[in-house]
């Protein structure tokens, strides 16, 4: 499966970061991660840390999957609003669920530091605004929770989103706690500080066959070599649905669109996070050398020859609303492409052990906040392995 179209502006703006052969012989390792987005790596820097022998393979080159293509807004508000999720899942699970994502963020920011990544990570606030007159009273509700729950929040009426964010929408949420980065870098910038430490690191090299015994795996590649291992991380993404016994993800088709530089664009847009109410939801952001990064239009994933010959249409369709949100602004496309994301019934990760899968661990970041959740997965996979309790390990379970 074909998890993006061509020329993601990420790939087109970092080119090749660097360069890992493929596996030409057999390995052992304590830990062995498959897969190299921002997933893999982060539970790469997790492992390293702890001290494990650690191997990660990609089939791909390093971060070509949806890492590539992500638009990377780092947000706890999930594609659930809470008061919601608290009717679908009860308080303590949904509420431990969004602080988990806010937490998550400095989490990441640590990450960066540590491995002194250049890419672009920047504390954002986040507008969730009113898409349609109907969703005002939802959108407050959901306003009222995130504040019973101590979430950092404000409410603007229409007059002030005109005046501060010059948009057309009836009345917003506005949070603390948002940030952005480019998650591609990232995923580079991770692998690289931890090849240094002895991580070894194979890309184009595909996992095929996995053998389970009591306390070993082992795998063979389509290099013809074996892994041996003691414990697998599985960080293979939206993939992983074609190997899992169970659905747990509706895979979705989704565009995003990068404008040209601009050096106008005010303060407001250029630190905030916007996206409304609208089923699939628009949301767009600024880059940090100065583009309006749009996304949305989803549909449901057919194949990808279909979602991407959609390219134009969609752009046309992005373009078109974005104008409406903001009619002041000016916004000419550069770059366009397609990528292919997942729903979970309750927008929820699934991180965490499977019974058909001994010595496993999964990290099944999907939806809108998938890269918080790689970053919960980091220390819940860490803390499975070491047997020690995680409370959001019950609430990302599979078979919940
Ligand atoms: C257009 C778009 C916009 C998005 N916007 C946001 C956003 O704003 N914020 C956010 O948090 N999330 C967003 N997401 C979701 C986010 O991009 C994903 O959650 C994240 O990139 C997933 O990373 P990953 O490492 O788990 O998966 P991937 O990056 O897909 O990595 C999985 C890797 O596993 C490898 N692999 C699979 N099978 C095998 C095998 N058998 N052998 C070897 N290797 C294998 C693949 O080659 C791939 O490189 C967006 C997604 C898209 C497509």
């Amino acid at each position: 499966m074909n998890v993006r179209s061509n020329e993601p502006f990420w790939l087109v703006q970092n080119g090749l970061l660097h360069n890992y052969p493929s596996l030409h012989q057999d390995l052992h390792c304590d830990v062995l991660i498959i897969g190299s987005g921002i997933t893999g790596s982060l539970m790469a820097h997790a492992c390293m840390k702890e001290g494990f022998q650690t191997v990660l393979i990609d089939k791909r080159e390093i971060a070509n999957g949806s890492t590539s293509a992500t638009t990377s807004m780092l947000q706890y508000e999930l594609d659930i609003p809470l008061h919601k999720l608290i009717e679908q899942i009860g308080e303590e699970a949904a509420v431990a669920s969004y602080k988990g994502c806010r937490d998550a963020i400095p989490q990441l920011q640590q990450v960066v530091d540590e491995v002194k990544s250049c890419c672009g990570f920047e504390w954002k606030k986040s507008l969730y605004f009113c898409a349609q007159s109907k969703d005002l009273t939802d959108l407050r509700k959901e306003y009222e929770t995130r504040k019973h729950y101590g979430f950092e929040v404000e409410w603007l009426e229409e007059d002030q989103l005109k005046s501060d964010y010059n948009i057309v929408s009836l009345g917003a949420i506005l949070s603390a706690d948002g940030a952005s980065i480019d998650a591609f870098k990232l995923a580079h910038d991770i692998l690289y500080y931890n090849a240094q430490r002895g991580l070894q690191i194979f890309d184009k090299t595909e996992s095929i066959k996995i053998t389970y015994q009591k306390d070993k795996i082992f795998l063979k590649t389509q290099t013809g070599h074996a892994i041996t291992t003691g414990k697998i991380i599985y960080c293979t993404g939206y993939e992983t649905q074609h190997f899992l016994p169970e659905k747990i993800v509706k895979l979705k088709s989704t565009y995003a669109c990068v404008s040209e530089v601009q050096h106008t664009l005010s303060e407001a847009l250029k630190g905030t996070l916007f996206w409304n109410t609208s089923k699939p939801y628009l949301y767009l952001r600024a880059t940090d050398e100065g583009r309006i990064l749009i996304g949305g239009e989803d549909e449901d994933f057919k194949n990808a020859s279909k979602r991407d010959l959609l390219l134009d249409r969609k752009e046309s369709k992005i373009k078109k609303k974005f104008h409406e949100i903001m009619p002041h602004t000016f916004y000419h496309a550069d770059f366009m492409w397609a990528g292919t994301f997942g729903e979970t019934k309750d927008s929820l990760p699934y991180i965490g052990e499977h019974i058909k899968f001994p010595n496993s661990y999964f990290v099944l970041g999907f939806g809108g906040n998938g890269i918080a959740f790689s970053v919960i997965g980091m220390k819940l996979i860490i803390d499975l392995i070491k047997k020690e309790p995680n409370p959001l390990s019950h609430y990302f379970r599979f078979g919940r």
